[in-house]
């Protein structure tokens, strides 16, 4: 799928729709989701152009992926979340039901969250 520029998270990063800023560098962003489904629910993306997941491993350079994943842990730590833990969820591709088309992982915590998957909810992972 190529990448749609009138993402809104493309207009997030053009600073076209105002976001609460959690962490920010020269690579990522990570904001407060705007309908959070547990305590915390903050969302890490890239800056660069990835429709997802899958685009973002396989045509990101091992740098640029590998910094990424170890940027969210971080945040997690800055989050508090260590201690009690968290969940990490990145929807990928049709059947995930993936709303916005720019790589994002979501983080939530802030409370004890329910087996993934297995019961309704966003997708099953508020539960
Ligand atoms: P997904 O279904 O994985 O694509 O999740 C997209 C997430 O983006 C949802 O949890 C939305 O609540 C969140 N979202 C949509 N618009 C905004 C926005 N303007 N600011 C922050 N989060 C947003």
């Amino acid at each position: 799928m190529a990448y749609d520029n009138d993402n809104i998270f493309a207009k997030i990063l053009r600073g076209e729709i105002p976001n609460t800023t959690v962490y920010e560098d020269e690579n990522i962003l990570a904001f407060n989701d705007i309908s959070p489904r547990t305590p915390i629910h903050v969302l890490v993306i890239p800056k660069r152009p990835y429709v997802d997941m899958d685009d973002f491993v396989i045509n990101g350079t091992p740098e640029e992926v590998s910094n990424f994943y170890a940027k969210v842990v971080e945040i997690t730590h800055q989050l508090g979340l260590k201690e009690d833990g968290y969940r990490l969820v990145a929807n990928t591709g049709k059947n995930s039901g993936q709303l916005v088309p720019h790589f994002h992982i979501h983080i939530m915590s802030g409370r004890q969250l329910g087996e993934a998957g297995m019961t309704a909810g966003m997708k099953g992972i508020d539960s």
